[in-house]
C-alpha cells in the first residue's frame, strides 16, 4: 500500500513567528493577503504563492486552488466542513477521529478532513491545488516546489495538498520575485480597515449552491471501465469545469482521478464514480 512516489517531498513546518501565538483558524485579518486566484494565505505564504505562479506561468503552467475554500480556512470554515464528513454515530471499519472530546467517524465515501484548528489550513500555510496530479503540472511542482518553499504532508493520498515550510526565512526564489514586484504601498490598510474588509467578505459570501439532482435523472451512472457516449459526455463536461480530460469514452483511471478532484472541488462526496449528485454537478 505504501507505493513510493515522485513526489515523497516532504519538509516540516517552520512556524513564522507571527504565528506563534495565534489560535489556528483565528488568524488576525493583517496576516492574511487576498491571492489573486480566489482565498487568502498568511502573508509569506502569499508571497512564494505568487512567485510560484507565476514561475509556473512562464512555464506554460497554471497553478491555482481547487477552490477559495482550499487555501486559509477559518476555525468555523473547517468546522463546518467537518460537520459534513464526520457523524457521531459509529460506522464500523470507517476511520475516525477525536474532537471536542468524542469519537467522530468518517461517513462514507467522504474524503478525510483535518479536525478544526489541526490542519495547517487553518494557519494559512496550506493551498490545495488544482488538478495537481496532472502529469505535467505534477512535473512541474515536484522540479519545483522547494524552491519556493513548498513541500506535500500527506504522500501519497494528497498530491494536491502543500504548504509552505520556510516560517520566516524567505527562499531567495521568493526574495528574487519580491524584488521584481514591489508589494503596493498601504496594501494591507490599517488592522481595523482590514476587520471591516474582511467582515464585507463574509457577507458577501452567498450560501453554497444547493444542487438540483433531477436534471441528471436521465443519466446513467457511470462506474470505472464503462465505456461508450455517456462516458465522452461526462469527460466533456469535466474539460469544461478546467478538469482537462480527453473525451475518449473510456472511463479510466486517468478519468477516474479528475472525476475525484471534481467531486471535491464541489464538495459532494467522493465516490469516483458519476452517480446522479456528480452528473448533476456536471450539468450545472
Ligand atoms: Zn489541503
Amino acid at each position: 500500500m505504501n507505493k513510493k512516489v515522485e513526489w515523497d517531498i516532504i519538509v516540516p513546518v517552520k512556524l513564522p513567528i507571527s504565528l506563534k501565538n495565534v489560535e489556528p483558524g483565528k488568524l488576525h485579518p493583517s496576516l492574511l493577503r487576498d491571492i489573486p486566484q480566489g482565498g487568502k494565505l498568511h502573508y509569506l505564504a502569499a508571497d512564494a504563492w505568487n512567485a510560484m505562479v507565476d514561475a509556473a506561468k512562464k512555464d506554460g503552467i497554471e497553478l491555482k486552488p481547487t477552490s477559495a475554500g482550499d487555501t486559509y480556512r477559518s476555525y468555523d470554515s473547517q468546522k463546518a466542513g467537518f460537520l459534513k464528513r464526520y457523524q457521531l454515530q459509529p460506522i464500523p471499519g470507517q476511520s475516525t477521529k477525536t474532537f471536542e472530546g468524542k469519537t467522530w467517524y468518517l461517513k462514507k465515501g467522504m474524503a478525510m478532513l483535518a479536525t478544526p484548528g489541526k490542519s495547517q489550513h487553518n494557519l494559512g500555510l496550506a493551498v490545495d491545488i488544482h488538478t495537481a496530479s496532472d502529469p505535467k503540472r505534477l512535473k512541474w511542482l515536484i522540479a519545483n516546489v522547494l524552491k519556493f518553499g513548498f513541500s506535500w504532508e500527506v504522500v501519497p493520498s494528497e498530491p494536491w495538498h502543500i504548504r509552505y515550510t520556510e516560517g520566516d526565512a524567505v527562499p531567495q526564489a521568493v526574495k528574487d520575485w519580491l524584488a521584481l514586484n514591489p508589494k503596493p504601498a498601504g496594501m494591507f490598510g490599517t488592522p481595523a480597515e482590514q476587520k471591516a474588509a474582511a467582515e464585507a467578505v463574509e457577507v458577501k459570501k452567498s450560501k453554497p449552491k444547493v444542487i438540483d439532482v433531477s436534471i441528471a435523472k436521465d443519466k446513467p451512472r457511470i462506474i470505472k471501465d464503462n465505456k461508450g457516449k455517456a462516458v465522452k459526455e461526462a469527460q466533456e463536461l469535466l474539460t469544461k469545469h478546467g478538469f482537462q480530460c480527453r473525451p475518449d469514452g473510456d472511463f479510466g483511471p486517468k478519468t477516474q482521478e479528475l472525476v475525484k478532484q471534481f467531486q471535491k472541488s464541489k464538495s459532494i462526496p467522493i465516490t469516483g464514480e458519476i452517480d446522479e449528485t456528480t452528473w448533476a454537478a456536471l450539468l450545472s
